[in-house]
């Protein structure tokens, strides 16, 4: 089974941390204003959400997109073992404290996850990119950083709140980026329109049906872009902004370290093949 499966929220091991420990402000993503720590007034005792079935059309399609990698259900174990216990004030306080950073952690084993079933899959191209003998090459590297990474959610919560997870992005992100010029490097290249790339602002672009196999559009600003029946196969859409894309009809099956909020964030339909690991959103029927 894909370790990735376990990553992703399940609010029903949860205490609805994400709808009460952010502030939010009235914008196009959220309806309404509110303090961190304050309880959304959408949020039942039963901590679910009382318009989860019309997130979008009420004017919350933030808390449509959000996905906290199971961070959540993660804390709460560890603060107080179970959904049903009720907190405490301070450990209300310690739940709150700890959402981002768990999440923060959890985003990154996501990646390093995928980047530990690329490089199994793919091994004759990649798992000796590296020319490490300390290692014995990209492989064996991805795997002790992805366990060293697992190792910090055995860690108490306190420990886990204080991970300095700006140091952890910028200590994995290299690795990513080899794991994916290895991948991208096996594949086929697609001829990406001029102007794509890592980081390129592409809001709005007309990229309809453009050969993008094998792309690097890591960080691209892809918002409201047309991306309808693009190819995207091995594209590297590392935290690329997908908010309001349009994917109908584009392959995004095998694109590398697509998350489930990218993908929710997005517009597809049923043509738009999404990876295995990931559901199609519902609002793309
Ligand atoms: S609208 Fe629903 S999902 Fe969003 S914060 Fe409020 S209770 Fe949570």
């Amino acid at each position: 089974m894909d370790a990735r499966t376990a990553l992703r929220a399940d609010c029903s091991r949860c205490v609805g941390l994400c709808c009460v420990a952010p502030a939010f402000v009235a914008s196009a993503d959220f309806a309404l204003t509110k303090p961190a720590g304050t309880p959304c007034p959408n949020l039942g005792a039963d901590h679910r959400c009382g318009i989860h079935d019309r997130l979008r059309r009420s004017g919350f399609p933030g808390c449509a997109v959000f996905d906290c990698f199971g961070a959540g259900q993660h804390v709460v174990a560890l603060t107080l073992g179970g959904a049903d216990v009720v907190p405490s004030s301070a450990q209300r306080r310690t739940l709150h404290a700890a959402l981002d950073p768990a999440r923060a952690v959890m985003e990154v084993l996501h990646h390093l996850e995928e980047c530990a079933a690329l490089v199994t899959a793919d091994a004759s191209d990649t798992s000796d990119t590296s020319g490490d003998p300390a290692t014995g090459g990209l492989a064996a590297e991805v795997r002790a950083e992805r366990d060293r990474v697992r190792a910090l959610l055995d860690l108490p919560v306190e420990r886990l709140t204080a991970v300095d997870v700006d140091g952890l992005r910028r200590r994995v992100g290299p690795l990513l980026g080899r794991v994916s010029a290895a991948v991208r490097g096996g594949v086929p290249r697609g001829r990406p329109p001029r102007g794509t790339g890592p980081y390129a602002d592409l809001a709005g672009a007309d990229l309809t049906g453009a050969d993008m196999r094998g792309a690097d559009l890591r960080g691209a600003l892809l918002v409201g872009a047309d991306l309808r029946g693009a190819d995207l196969d091995r594209a590297d859409l590392l935290g690329a902004d997908l908010r309001g894309a349009d994917v109908r009809g584009a392959r995004l099956a095998a694109a590398l370290f697509l998350t489930r909020p990218q993908l929710a964030a997005a517009r597809g339909d049923a043509r738009t093949t999404v990876p295995a690991v990931h559901e199609r959103p519902d609002h793309w029927r």
